[in-house]
This record gives C-alpha cells, sequence and structure tokens, in this order.
C-alpha cells in the first residue's frame, strides 16, 4: 500500500492525540472520585458498626450496672472496653456527681448540644476526651440519675488507600467531631466528596490532596496518549485504506475504459396492448476480458462521484447508436433510453459528442432518449436547462427516473420539460397490497395525465401489475414480466419471439 497525503495523516494522527489528552485530566478525576467514594462506602459501614455496638452494649449496661461507680461497674467497663473493637471507654456521670470510668477517672465531658436523639433516652453526640483533646463520638444514655457513655473508636483511612495524603472527617450536624490523617487545614486538597448514613445522623467527607491526584494524572496522561495515538493510527490506515480503494477502483475503471468493457445491455419498454416494443432502456454493464460481468451498483456510484461516468456514457452511446442502425430504427419512433447524471447537463460535451455520432441517416436524434434520476439534486439547474433545450430541439427527449423517490419532486417535471415519467418499481411493488404506498402511486399517474406526461412503469413482475396499470392508462411496460436487461446479441433473438411470447401471455 502505497502512503498518500502524510500531512492529512500526520494532522489526523495529532487531532486524535489531542482530543484524548484534553479529556486526561477528566480520566484521572474520575478514576480518584470513584476510589475515594468507594472508600468513603467502607468506612461508613465501618462507622455504623462500631456505633450499632455502642448502643447494643449500653441497652445491655443499662440493665446490668449500679450506676453508683462501685469496683463492680468500672471493672464490668473496663472488661467490655477491653474485648471491644468498636468501642474504646465507657463513662458513668451520676445526679449526686460521681464519674467514673472503663480507665478509671473519668474523662469525657459532655457537649449536649452536639447530641442527636436516636431513640428514646438514648443520643449520638460529640465528647471533649480530656487525655486526648479530641472530639470524639459517642453514644449516651440517659437516665433521670445518670447518664452512660460510650466513646466510639474513631476510624481511620487504611494505609492501603494512601498514606498522609487524605483527610478524612466525621460530622454531625455539620460539626466535625473527628478529623483523621493530614491537616484538615492544609488547601493543598485536590478532590473531596460526601457519604451521609441512612442509619445514624452523620456524614463522612474525604479529600485527597494533590499527592494523590498527581502519580493518577500522569498514568492517565499516559493511557490517553496510547488511546489517542492508537485510535489516530487506526484512523489513518482506514484513511489510507479508503484511498487506496478509491484509486485502486479509478486505476481499474480507466482501464476497463481503455479495453473498451462498458457494454450496454437492453432492457426492452412494450405496450402492453399492442405486445409492441416501444424502446429500450440502456443498461452498463462491465464486462471483464474474461466474461465476468459486473452489475452496475458494484461501479456506479464510484464512477458517478468520481465524475469517470462522462467517459463511460460515450463508450455506451458509441455502441448504443451503432446497435440502433443495425435495428433500423432510423424512421420510427422507437428509442434507447440512456441513463444519465446531472454533470451530464453542466458541460456541452454531451451534447457534442452526440453530434459526432450523427454521420448519416442511419439513425435518428428521436432513436436515442435520456433519463435523469430524480434521488440527485441538480444544482445548476439554470445550466441545465440550457443544456437541455438544446437536446430538445434536436429531437432528444428527458425522462424522468425512479419517479416518487427523491429529491427533484415534480418541479423538475415542470423546469427540465420533461416528457415521461417512469413510475419506480417500489410503487409497483405495491399494486394488489394494501400499502400505503398504493396512493402514492395513484398520485404520480393523476398527476402525468394532468400535466400530458407519458407514463412508463418500471420493475413490472406479473401480469395482475400489467392490467392493473392498464385499467389506471400505464401501458408502457418495462420489467422481468418481459425481460431482463440483456447483451445486443440476445436483444435481437428475443425480439423474433417475443411478439408471440407476449401475445400468449394476455390471451
Ligand atoms: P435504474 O435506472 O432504476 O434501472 C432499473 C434497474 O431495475 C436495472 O438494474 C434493471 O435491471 C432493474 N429492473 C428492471 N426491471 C426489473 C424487474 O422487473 N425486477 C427487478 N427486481 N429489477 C428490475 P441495473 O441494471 O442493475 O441498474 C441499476 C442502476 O444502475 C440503474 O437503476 C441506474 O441507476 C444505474 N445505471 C445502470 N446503467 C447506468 C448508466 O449507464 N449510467 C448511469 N449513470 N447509471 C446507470
Ligand atoms: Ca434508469
Ligand atoms: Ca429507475
Amino acid at each position: 500500500m502505497k502512503f498518500q497525503r502524510p500531512w492529512a495523516s500526520a494532522l489526523l494522527l495529532l487531532t486524535c492525540i489531542a482530543i484524548t489528552l484534553t479529556f486526561h485530566h477528566h480520566i484521572a478525576s474520575f478514576y480518584v472520585k470513584h476510589a475515594i467514594d468507594s472508600e468513603l462506602e467502607f468506612l461508613l459501614e465501618k462507622l455504623e458498626t462500631h456505633v450499632g455496638e455502642a448502643i447494643d452494649m449500653n441497652e445491655q449496661f443499662m440493665r446490668d450496672l449500679t450506676f453508683d461507680c462501685s469496683a463492680s461497674d468500672i471493672m464490668k467497663m473496663q472488661r467490655a472496653a477491653f474485648t471491644s473493637p468498636h468501642v474504646r471507654l465507657f463513662e458513668i456521670h451520676t445526679q449526686s456527681g460521681k464519674q467514673c470510668s472503663s480507665h478509671g477517672r473519668a474523662v469525657e465531658q459532655s457537649e449536649e448540644d452536639s447530641w442527636h436523639t436516636l431513640k428514646d433516652n438514648v443520643f449520638i453526640g460529640s465528647e471533649l476526651n480530656n487525655i486526648t483533646h479530641t472530639h470524639d463520638l459517642a453514644v449516651i444514655n440517659t437516665a433521670p440519675n445518670y447518664k452512660l457513655i460510650a466513646d466510639i473508636e474513631p476510624i481511620h483511612i487504611p494505609r492501603a488507600f494512601c498514606d498522609e495524603c487524605a483527610v478524612l472527617k466525621v460530622q454531625l450536624n455539620n460539626l466535625d467531631i473527628l478529623v483523621s490523617d493530614i491537616d484538615s487545614q492544609t488547601n493543598d486538597l485536590a478532590l473531596s466528596s460526601f457519604i451521609y448514613s441512612d442509619k445514624y445522623p452523620f456524614s463522612l467527607s474525604l479529600s485527597v490532596s494533590k499527592n494523590y491526584l498527581s502519580p493518577v494524572e500522569h498514568w492517565s496522561g499516559a493511557i490517553s496518549l496510547g488511546i489517542g495515538a492508537t485510535l489516530g493510527l487506526l484512523l489513518v490506515f482506514a484513511m489510507q485504506w479508503l484511498l487506496s480503494q478509491n484509486q485502486t477502483m479509478e486505476a481499474l475503471i480507466k482501464q476497463g475504459l481503455q479495453a473498451h468493457e462498458f457494454k450496454p445491455y437492453y432492457q426492452p419498454i412494450l405496450h402492453s396492448k399492442s405486445g409492441k416494443i416501444v424502446g429500450c432502456e440502456v443498461l452498463v454493464r462491465w464486462v471483464k476480458e474474461d466474461g465476468t460481468v459486473i452489475p452496475p451498483y458494484q461501479f456506479i456510484p464510484f464512477a458517478e462521484d468520481s465524475g469517470l461516468i462522462i467517459p463511460i456514457t460515450e463508450q455506451l452511446l458509441y455502441r448504443v447508436v451503432r446497435d440502433i442502425k443495425k435495428l433500423n430504427w432510423a424512421d420510427t419512433d422507437k428509442f434507447m433510453s440512456v441513463n444519465i447524471v446531472p454533470e451530464h447537463l453542466y458541460s456541452n460535451d454531451l451534447y457534442d459528442y452526440i453530434l459526432s455520432l450523427k454521420t448519416d441517416d442511419s439513425w435518428s436524434f428521436n432513436n436515442l432518449s435520456l433519463e435523469i434520476t430524480e434521488r440527485r439534486k441538480i444544482e445548476d439547474l439554470q445550466q441545465a436547462k440550457v443544456t437541455l433545450s438544446k437536446f430538445y430541439e434536436m429531437g432528444i427527449e428527458l425522462k424522468l427516473d425512479d419517479a416518487g423517490t427523491g429529491y427533484g419532486g415534480f418541479s423538475y417535471v415542470q423546469e427540465l420539460g420533461i416528457s415521461t415519467i417512469k413510475i419506480d418499481k417500489m410503487f409497483v411493488d405495491v399494486i394488489g397490497t394494501d400499502d400505503m404506498k398504493s396512493s402514492v402511486l395513484s398520485s404520480i399517474i393523476a398527476f402525468a395525465e394532468a400535466s400530458s406526461k407519458k407514463t412508463i412503469a418500471e420493475g413490472v413482475e406479473t401480469n395482475e401489475q400489467v392490467e392493473y396499470l392498464a385499467k389506471h392508462g400505464v401501458y408502457k411496460i418495462q420489467g422481468y414480466v418481459y425481460a431482463k436487461p440483456m447483451p445486443f446479441n440476445e436483444l435481437v433473438e428475443w425480439k423474433k419471439v417475443a411478439k408471440n411470447l407476449i401475445t400468449m401471455k394476455h390471451s
């Protein structure tokens, strides 16, 4: 494969890389946010377990303790605090002023403003620890003469998540009651997330510092670069492949033109009443040297887009005129209808070429007609009209192909001086069914009649369709019901037997 348009390829590659690189920051943030959120879920579940256990243990103590700070109470609290992984301290404050804890002496200072009711006489709130000087989360049970405090073991960010690069806050009523790891005052924080507990009135927030984000940004940058480069290279290869395919197709068609491989096949158009042939549509076939026949859909779209349809049509016309002469149609109004594209009407080339084929009276211009599809837009309508008027002067008519399926609609019929409307197979197919398109068929026929245009029905495959069309005034029939497109020698043979065939069909 020859490498083509290196600048365009380089630009495509660089654009892909640039686009993906602009996203790498988002990729990093997305990844980190996801990591923070899952860590928060894990920490919240942990803290909820701690609180749940503190509530259960307090409930048990409310039944078991005597609340007089006796040696037995202290011992029971000590044992429970020692064995529980989730409560680090129990403490009793009595109405009469006695205070004791699982440490022995009391250490907690209640901050009743922060308390939230969990259920009757049970609260969750913050307690100031006089030893650690931290505000700790605690579950407090109250009774008329005393209160019992369970100081909950704080939670920490696991080292596996990160070391000294994140701040975890537990907030109770918007009050930070527990802050762990790096200095919360740091303004080095890059990303944070929140989670609210469904069970208890607190929330957790986790913020990571730039130290956490930057390595992620590095690898996401590398990954984005990789994705961008891979995508870019794939697009470059796809572009190169398409270019080479098109170049190959172009080269092949040019070779085909040189070897005169584009040949007309003829599909007869018959009058269904008389059974007589009124003309043929010329359909191109690419007949390779080895006899392989390539159908139009494999090369016509490319030929039309690349402009190679112009020399192909000339090659066809040369043979078509030669065949018309052999059929002795000069003094008849029988026609060979050739498919053209709008580009044929933007210059005089087609006109001049047809003129150059008229060397004697062995054929007449009215033995040729042109058909143009409604599916493609005629961009330069003015120029097209000028060229067409010259064809009309000659006696060459224009048919509207695929009527009702495309762009131009009936405005073309008015504007372009079209003589005949070719009803597309799509509308013929619905005859005998209750498809909505049958009303379009009726409108096309009514329009043709009202504007005195001739009609040809295309793609007619059954006698039922022939009869329906005849009943509605459409007699010129092209389709497999009578004949498929065929090379000239077969057409000559077909003509010999056709009349009998058709009379038989309708009898
Ligand atoms: P089109 O101009 O609409 O031609 C009619 C197509 O319908 C032809 O296909 C023909 O063989 C097919 N056909 C006719 N009767 C029947 C039928 O009863 N049943 C079915 N199923 N099909 C039927 P073909 O020959 O393959 O041509 C396809 C298209 O290629 C043409 O559609 C036309 O758009 C294009 N084409 C063919 N030759 C030329 C040419 O010389 N120049 C240009 N520009 N386009 C051409
Ligand atoms: Ca056609
Ligand atoms: Ca057609």
